[in-house]
Formats: C-alpha cells, structure tokens, sequence
C-alpha cells in the first residue's frame, strides 16, 4: 500500500534489521526498543489492524505465532516474553500496518513485583 512505512520495509524500499523473513512474514528489530529484546512481526500483505482480521487469516496468524516462538528460541528467551498488538488509536496503534511487538530479555511482570 502506498504510503505505508511498514509495507516499504517489507518490500526492501526502508531499511530495516531483519530477524526473519519468508514469503508471508518480516521480522524487523523496533527502531525505539522497550525491552533489550523488542522485534516486530508484519504480514508482508498490508492488513491494517487487527479489527480488519477475519477467520481466512487463521493461518497466517499461526504462522506469526510460530515464528515469534522459533525467535524467542534463537534469542534464549527461555524464561518467557510478552506478545503485543495495539489495535487503533485507543489500542495506541500507531503504524497502521498490522504488527505484532515481540518483546523480552527482562521481566515484563506486571504489577512489577
Ligand atoms: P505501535 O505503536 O504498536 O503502532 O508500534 C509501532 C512501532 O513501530 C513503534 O514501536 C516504533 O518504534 C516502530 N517503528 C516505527 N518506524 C519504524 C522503523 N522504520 N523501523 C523499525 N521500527 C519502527
Ligand atoms: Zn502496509
């Protein structure tokens, strides 16, 4: 989609740190990091949000899921990690490419405690 930041890194045109990638899927580092181990997950396909999924992206959205945990693996993110999408402007979603943060490397305990 033109216009979409997430779509031109997808498509090589931005320049991103990859972590993994395939057909269907990019893994990038976050260019703002809020833990020590803080990588995106995007459909190369442009959905814009998570409200925009339906039942035909089940798949898709297994392959996100597998990849995120085969990333924690490689990344030694034994003791666990916290997946997040913010969907929409209330959700804090502010890159309008459907994205998936995939964060670990500290505690994400909350209440901290
Ligand atoms: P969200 O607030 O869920 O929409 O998250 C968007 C995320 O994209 C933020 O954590 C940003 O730091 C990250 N981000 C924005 N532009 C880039 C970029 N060019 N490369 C890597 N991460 C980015
Ligand atoms: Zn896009």
């Amino acid at each position: 989609m033109a216009d979409c930041i997430f779509c031109k890194i997808a498509a090589g045109e931005i320049p991103s740190k990859k972590a993994y990638e395939d057909d269907q899927i990019l893994a990038f580092y976050d260019l703002d990091p809020q833990a020590p181990v803080h990588i995106l997950i995007i459909p190369k396909e442009h959905i814009s949000s998570a409200n925009e999924l339906t039942e035909e992206n089940g798949p898709l959205l297994g392959h996100i899921f597998a990849a995120a945990a085969k990333l924690a693996k490689e990344l030694g993110l034994e003791k666990g990690y916290r997946i997040v999408n913010n969907c929409g402007e209330d959700g804090g979603q502010t890159v309008r490419h459907l994205h998936f943060h995939l964060l670990g490397g500290r505690s994400m305990e909350w209440p901290p405690g």
